[in-house]
């Protein structure tokens, strides 16, 4: 019997509740999954442990195939050198996998857009972060040049403006741009708000992001009535 350090004493205990639990009312689906994948739907998201897409989406196993790194950030196609670890899970969701969707996920509080600002201020955070939330300096820089911004609203707009930013460095992939012009391939944007629990997609158009409607949201209007 393997005596688990303290640290992993909740680890386990959420593993015996899955096995308990979700894993027993799962096991069929388990079992046929075992020899391979085809989810539909690719998510890029943040690493954040408040912003789980596969909660957020009640997906089961096998229906999402998910990326998330600091701020659900997109590289540019890039061929130098390099360890690219999003590029490779793109192109694998894309050519392999080929996904019919892909959702880049931004959401509130996020430390890395965060980071982004502070970079801005000449507050650079960290040996890594700072160069990677890089990656989101077009959207920064275009919120921090825009007046009609108040300084309040600037951590959630550089949120919402990265996800366009990830959006847009997506279809400078080749096989993303192909897929994407041969209509087997849609990409969306989307955020959510950790204190509210609401998830707001991006109109492809405006780049502005609206709430989606939930159940919960009706039973409470009714309530009201
Ligand atoms: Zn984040």
């Amino acid at each position: 019997m393997i005596d688990f350090a303290d640290d992993a004493q909740d680890l386990i205990a959420g593993y015996r509740r899955f096995r308990a639990r979700r894993y027993r009312e799962a096991r069929d689906l388990f079992h046929n999954l075992r020899d391979g994948q085809q989810p539909a739907t690719m998510i890029i998201a943040c690493a954040d442990s408040r912003a789980d897409p596969a909660m957020i989406f009640d997906a089961a196993p096998g229906e999402l195939f998910t990326v998330r790194n600091v701020a659900a950030l997109v590289p540019p196609y890039d061929e130098s050198g390099g360890l690219h670890g999003v590029s490779a899970a793109l192109e694998f969701a894309v050519t392999r996998l080929q996904v019919k969707q892909i959702v880049v996920m931004g959401h509130g509080g996020c430390g890395g857009i965060a980071a982004s600002l502070a970079a801005a201020a000449d507050r650079p955070i960290g040996r890594f972060i700072a160069p990677w939330v890089e990656l989101a300096a077009d959207a920064r820089d275009a919120v921090l040049g825009d007046p009609s911004i108040p300084r309040s609203d600037w951590q959630e707009a550089v949120e919402h403006g990265a996800v366009g930013q990830s959006l847009k460095n997506l279809t400078s992939f080749p096989f993303v741009r192909s897929a994407y012009e041969r209509g087997d391939l849609s990409m969306d944007g989307a955020w959510f708000s950790i204190g509210k629990g609401e998830l707001h997609w991006r109109d492809p158009d405006t780049g502005a992001f609206s709430v989606v409607a939930a159940e919960d949201t009706q039973i409470d209007q009714d309530n009201k009535i």
